[in-house]
């Protein structure tokens, strides 16, 4: 049995109370509610928390069919901070599945019209929302991920998936995961601590999906990287809705569906939550115990300043790169030696043609023929130590993994932040005790 009572007065404020009684019994909830607030109808759920909302600061990684649903979502929920990621332009196809787009956007970035659109609708107080322009699986810095309550992947492929999982699982933000096909779904609930990654609940296609963008001629595919899913307006915006009730659920009670998989069938229609398992081979376990933050370090520093601010004199250190730099390569065509200096993720197929012979011949996997580095020391090449490290492939605000005199830890480029996400709330986790 279910009784629901709201008592209303015309004071200035009104006194709500909710009333729930259940076999199990719960506690009577009152809440008093400034009669002008938006929220007053969520507020009167058991257990809602709207200033944790209003607190919260929620990456939506893609802004997409689901990049959209969620973030108009987050917006009328009172979301405080939002952050917009995308690499991607508007097209035309686009503009049936997303709330935020209109005709004329065609061409303009997703992520700063999302970010320019939504920002009228977001109901919290103070509100902030930041565009990322930029790939999220290598341009997006994880300086950013440490600095979220909750992220929200709306991505397509595999790849991203294991991108935004990898970091948000290592430094322990809560993630959850849409996909769409045709009338179907899914949503995947990132565990936290020991639980399983968004890729332990990786298909046998998913797997297959991701390790094909690591093999073959292992440089972007331009258009192709972009999977066209056959989808609706309406189960985007039925995913979306989904995504941001798990991420509620992570806000308010910190996981209690961490680590399962709701799938969404909507013309049967039945939602089903299975839990995933974690499998101990997956290779995205990797954990961040703590960053230490560099302020006076960033993406805009060559290699060589960067191990100069690191080390004093003499003593040895190491830089992971975390990416590969390809720094050249010899033709198999015509046998010569030709600079190439570009990280791997920004190699496009046109760069394996030949300057001297013209044929695309020049090997990009791994082959004796192509030099590569992906971490930096001292007494490298003095071209690449003279190189930035964006021109590197490092983005801004990024993390990067030092190892010192023997020992390895974490170092953030903290000079960044004010530029990526400039105004942004609060604490970054985990960081170093001074
Ligand atoms: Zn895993
Ligand atoms: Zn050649």
């Amino acid at each position: 049995m279910r009784k629901e009572t709201t008592t209303v007065d015309t004071m200035k404020t009104r006194r709500a109370t909710a009333d729930v009684e259940r076999a199990g019994g719960r506690p009577r909830v009152t809440v008093t509610l400034p009669r002008t607030s938006p929220f007053s109808r969520q507020m009167l759920i058991p257990g809602w928390d709207q200033g944790r909302l209003e607190r919260a600061r929620v990456l939506i990684a893609g802004a997409g069919a689901l990049g959209n649903a969620v973030t108009a979502n987050l917006a009328l929920i009172g979301a405080g901070h939002l952050a917009v990621a995308d690499f991607d332009r508007i097209d035309v196809s686009n503009l049936s599945r997303t709330v935020l787009f209109r005709r004329g956007d065609e061409g303009r970035s997703k992520a700063a019209v999302a970010a320019e659109r939504v920002r009228p609708l977001m109901l919290a107080g103070a509100p902030i929302v930041v565009p990322l322009e930029g790939d999220v699986v290598w341009e997006l810095g994880w300086g950013v991920f440490r600095r979220m309550d909750l992220i929200l992947g709306c991505v397509d492929s595999s790849e991203a998936r294991a991108a935004i999982g990898l970091p948000a699982w290592a430094l322990g933000v809560p993630a959850v995961f849409g996909g769409l096909y045709a009338h179907n779904g899914g949503v995947v609930t990132q565990g936290v601590g020991t639980g399983p990654c968004v890729a332990c609940g990786f298909s046998p296609a998913e797997w297959d999906d991701w390790s094909r963008r690591y093999s073959c001629d292992q440089v972007r595919r331009a258009a192709a990287a972009e999977a066209k899913v056959p989808a609706t307006q309406i189960i985007a915006s039925l995913i979306g809705a989904l995504m941001v009730q798990e991420g509620l659920a992570l806000l308010h009670d910190g996981g209690r569906n961490a680590g399962t998989r709701l799938f969404v069938a909507a013309q049967r229609p039945v939602i089903e939550r299975v839990r995933l398992t974690r499998k101990p081979r997956c290779p995205f376990h990797a954990h961040i115990a703590c960053v230490e933050e560099f302020p006076a370090l960033s993406n805009q520093l060559t290699a060589g300043e960067l191990l100069e601010a690191l080390g004093a004199r003499g003593r040895e250190i190491t830089v992971r790169l975390g990416r590969e730099f390809l720094v050249g390569c010899r033709c198999k065509g015509c046998g010569r030696s030709l600079p190439l200096r570009k990280p791997r993720h920004r190699t496009h197929a046109r760069d394996l043609v030949c300057e001297a012979c013209r044929r695309a011949d020049r090997p990009l996997v791994t082959d004796p023929r192509i030099a590569s580095i992906d971490a930096l020391s001292r007494g490298m090449d003095a071209a690449v130590l003279g190189l930035s490290l964006e021109a590197l492939g490092i983005p801004a605000l990024h993390l990067l993994e030092v190892e010192r005199d023997g020992r390895t830890g974490w170092i953030e480029l903290t000079g960044d932040l004010a530029r990526v996400l400039p105004g942004w709330p609060g604490e970054a986790s985990p960081t170093a005790s001074p």
